[in-house]
C-alpha cells in the first residue's frame, strides 16, 4: 500500500517537472473545422492555447503573494475571435506589421497584399496566420502547432511551411518558430498578445513600467509606416532604455506620438538580430508582477492597445477600452522589403527560418 502511494507520489513529481499538456474541443469554424484548446500548465504557470491562429486565450501568471491571475486579454469562446478580433493572442504572418501600399518587389517582380489596414497590409492580409486553423501535436512541455501556406496565399509568394511551438518550462512561455519556403518570399513572424499584468480588464497599463534594451527606434508616416530612419531615443519619449511608467509621457506634445495615437513603434534592439537577448521587462508595481520578453529578432513592436476603443466586451466580461493593455511584438522592422537597409525579412529555398522569442515571468 505504501509503496503504491510512494509510485503515486513521483509519478505526480515526474509528471509536473514534465509539465502538463491537456487537450480539448473548442468549438468549430463557420466551414466546419473543428478548433482544440491545448492548457500548458508548469507549476503556478498555465497557458490555454487554441488551433485557430494559435492564439493564447489566456496566460495565469502568480503574484507576488501568490495569486494568480490571467494577464491576457481575449474572448471566452471562439464564436468572439471569428467575429472581431484586433489580433489578441494570435500567431502573425506572413508578414508582422504593415507593408505600405500592400506591395513589394522581390527579385524584380511586384508582390501585392490586399490592403486591410487603410492603404496597408497589416499582419500578413485580410486573412493572415491569426485566421487560420492550425495542425497541432503535443511535444514536452507544450505543443507543436504547423501551417502550410501555399503559393501566393494572401499574394505572398512561395509555398510556406510554417511551425510554431509553444512550450511551458521554468517561468517562461517560450515561442519558437521555424519556417521553409520553394520560392524566394518576405517573412515576419510574431504573437499578438496583449498583456496586462494587473490582470485582464484590470484597469489600463499606464502605470506598468517598462524597460526597452533599444536605443533607437523606427519613426513613422502618418499612415504607420516608417519612414525609413533608424533615430536616437534619446531626450524623446520613446526612451525606455531605464524603468519607465508607460504612463509618464504618453500623452506629451510629441508628432511620433500623434501618429501612433501613443505607442505603436518599433524599437530596434541593441543586441542586433541573431541572438538571444533580453529585449524588454515589464513590471506592474500594485501586483508586483514581471514580465522580460527575450527575443533573437531585431526588433520589437511596442503598442500600448490605442485602438482599444471601449467596443469589444472580453474574457469575464471585461470591457476593453484603449491602453487597457500592451503588446511586445518581437519582430523584424515593419515595411522591410521596401527598406533596403533594414535587416532583410528574405526567406529563400534551401534556408531555414528559426526564431526564438521567451516571455518570462516572476514577480518582487
Ligand atoms: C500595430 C497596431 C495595430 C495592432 C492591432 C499592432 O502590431 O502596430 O497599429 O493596431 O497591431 O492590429
Amino acid at each position: 500500500m505504501r509503496m503504491c502511494a510512494l509510485v503515486l507520489a513521483l509519478m505526480t513529481i515526474a509528471a509536473d517537472l514534465q509539465g502538463q499538456v491537456t487537450k480539448q474541443p473548442f468549438g468549430k469554424t463557420p466551414e466546419g473545422t473543428p478548433v482544440d484548446v491545448y492548457t500548458l500548465k508548469n507549476g503556478a504557470l498555465e497557458a490555454r492555447i487554441i488551433t485557430y491562429g494559435g492564439i493564447v486565450i489566456s496566460l495565469k501568471v502568480p503574484d507576488k503573494s501568490g495569486k494568480s491571475a490571467d494577464v491576457v486579454l481575449g474572448y471566452d469562446s471562439l464564436d468572439g475571435y471569428l467575429a472581431k478580433g484586433p489580433y489578441f493572442g494570435a500567431i502573425i504572418g506572413r508578414y508582422g506589421n504593415r507593408i505600405a501600399g500592400g506591395k513589394f518587389t522581390l527579385d524584380g517582380k511586384t508582390y501585392s497584399i490586399p490592403p486591410n489596414d487603410g492603404p496597408n497590409a497589416l499582419h500578413g492580409g485580410p486573412r493572415g496566420f491569426d485566421k487560420v486553423v492550425w495542425k497541432a501535436k503535443q511535444i514536452p512541455h507544450g505543443i507543436e502547432l504547423s501551417h502550410v501556406s501555399p503559393d501566393g496565399d494572401q499574394g505572398f509568394p512561395g509555398t510556406l511551411s510554417a511551425v510554431v511551438r509553444y512550450t511551458l518550462s521554468g517561468k517562461d512561455l517560450k515561442i519558437e518558430y521555424s519556417a521553409t519556403t520553394d520560392k524566394n518570399t518576405a517573412l515576419n513572424l510574431t504573437n499578438h498578445s496583449y498583456f496586462n499584468l494587473a490582470g485582464q480588464g484590470n484597469g489600463d497599463i499606464l502605470k506598468h513600467q517598462v524597460k526597452l534594451n533599444a536605443g533607437r527606434f523606427t519613426p513613422v508616416n502618418d499612415v504607420l509606416i516608417p519612414i525609413g530612419e533608424l533615430a536616437t531615443v534619446e531626450g524623446t519619449p520613446f526612451d525606455f532604455r531605464k524603468s519607465t511608467a508607460v504612463g509618464a509621457r504618453i500623452n506629451d506634445d510629441n508628432e511620433q506620438l500623434r501618429r501612433g495615437k501613443g505607442y505603436d513603434h518599433n524599437w530596434v534592439l541593441d543586441s542586433g538580430a541573431g541572438k538571444l537577448a533580453e529585449a524588454a521587462e515589464v513590471y506592474e508595481p500594485t501586483t508586483g508582477r514581471v514580465m522580460q520578453v527575450w527575443t533573437d529578432q531585431p526588433g520589437v513592436q511596442f503598442y500600448t492597445g490605442n485602438f482599444l476603443d471601449g467596443t469589444i466586451t472580453g474574457k469575464d466580461r471585461k470591457v476593453y477600452r484603449q491602453r487597457s493593455a500592451l503588446c511586445l511584438e518581437t519582430q523584424h522592422f515593419p515595411d522591410s522589403p521596401n527598406h533596403p537597409n533594414f535587416p532583410s525579412t528574405e526567406l529563400t529555398p534551401g534556408q531555414k527560418y528559426h526564431s526564438v522569442t521567451i516571455y518570462r515571468f516572476s514577480s518582487r
